[in-house]
């Protein structure tokens, strides 16, 4: 990234923050919390506290980061190092991203490209890997993830999962999870249900496993169970067994599949592929809801109707100023209703909010 690239990010950046700064949402105990940020071409600093919101909001300002970060965990002493913080707890929060949500379409928008010549190959799979160096240079690779409506329809369809599961099988009313879009390509849950509060990390992971489905015996052993308690028709009123029970009891009739397809089925319906990680990690900072993402420029937003909300839309918040870019190489992606590229070593006019995604990848220079 040069120098007329950074101030340009920097300005656009700025002059949300300078417009937008009360749509920043801080949690409440704000000086117990640890902030970071990460400057534009430069890397995290962590540990900082603020003892009111306007003080990191003036930070924010003067420093214009690519992104911003604040612990779900609370300290009794924020900035100092993290074996001598003494952690008091932290919000349950999880992490949708539709990278992890198989969907059919990847193939079509995951590519890898090489670093030096720029040639890119679509990715034959979601889950298949790029290879180390450029068939055709030996340059590095790196892989990109585009992203479509069904991606994001799908990382939306899972976040509701893990709404359900709450309110189903934990007690959490839907009024005590603030669900915000990423600013990326999935959706962030903040659980404010103070009986999750003080859980471990081991906790945390039982309570990942099972929203994913990963501590299920394998769908053949469910069958066996479950067959001979269908036949009673009775089926368990709780937990998995009564998503799977409910779900075979209304397609069994009149259907060819085998009861072993049908469990795996149930589960496919319903598992909420959350990041195991980021839920189980206790001293993890957030971006900040109301601030930008690094990479996209889009915010960190609050989502008050999963119904109503359209993530290629809504979070874009920067101006719509043309900016020339000269772009190396990027595929074809789409942002605020419109569609850009893609672009080959070329000098493209486009929006300041599509510019961004092409500037802090490194994929162009402002010209
Ligand atoms: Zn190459
Ligand atoms: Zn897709």
């Amino acid at each position: 990234m040069n120098a007329a690239t950074k101030a340009f990010l920097k300005s656009a950046y700025k002059q949300y923050y300078f417009r937008q700064g009360n749509s920043l949402e801080f949690p409440d105990k704000i000086q117990f919390r640890e902030f970071g940020y990460i400057p534009f071409g430069g890397s995290m600093v962590r540990h900082l506290s603020f003892r009111n919101p306007g003080e990191a909001v003036a930070e924010i300002l003067r420093q214009t980061p690519s992104s911003v970060y604040c612990s779900n965990a609370i300290y009794a002493a924020p900035a100092l190092p993290m074996e001598e913080k003494g952690w008091k707890g932290a919000e349950l929060i999880f992490d949708i991203d539709a990278t992890d949500v198989p969907t059919p379409c990847k193939k079509g928008h995951d590519i890898w490209y090489c670093e030096n010549c720029h040639a890119s190959v679509k990715l034959p799979s979601g889950r298949l890997r790029k290879p180390l160096k450029c068939r055709q240079c030996g340059g590095n690779t790196a892989e990109l993830h585009g992203t479509c409506e069904v991606c994001l329809d799908a990382a939306k369809d899972h976040t509701i999962r893990v709404v359900e599961f709450l309110a189903e099988d934990f007690g959490t009313s839907p009024s005590e999870v603030k669900i915000y879009f990423s600013g990326n390509r999935g959706y962030h849950l903040h659980v404010f249900d103070k009986k999750f509060d003080l859980l471990d990390q081991q906790a945390r992971a039982e309570i990942a496993d099972y929203l994913r489905g990963d501590s299920l015996p394998v769908p053949q052993s469910i069958a066996s169970a479950l067959r001979r308690r269908l036949d009673d028709s009775e089926i368990a009123n709780a937990g998995w067994m009564r998503i799977i029970g409910s779900f075979i009891k209304e397609r069994r009739e009149g259907c060819s599949s085998t009861l072993q397809k049908l469990v795996f089925d149930a589960i496919s319906s319903r598992q909420a592929l959350i990041d195991t990680s980021v839920t189980t990690d206790i001293h993890r900072v957030f971006r900040l809801p109301g601030t930008l993402h690094g990479n996209t420029g889009m915010c960190k937003k609050r989502v008050d109707s999963m119904d109503s909300f359209n993530p290629n839309v809504n979070p874009v918040v920067l101006n719509g100023e043309q900016v020339k870019v000269n772009v190396k190489f990027y595929p074809q992606f789409s942002i605020g209703g419109f569609s850009f590229g893609p672009f080959k070593s070329t000098t493209a006019t486009i929006p300041t909010y599509a510019a961004v995604s092409i500037l802090t990848r490194g994929f162009g220079e402002v010209a």
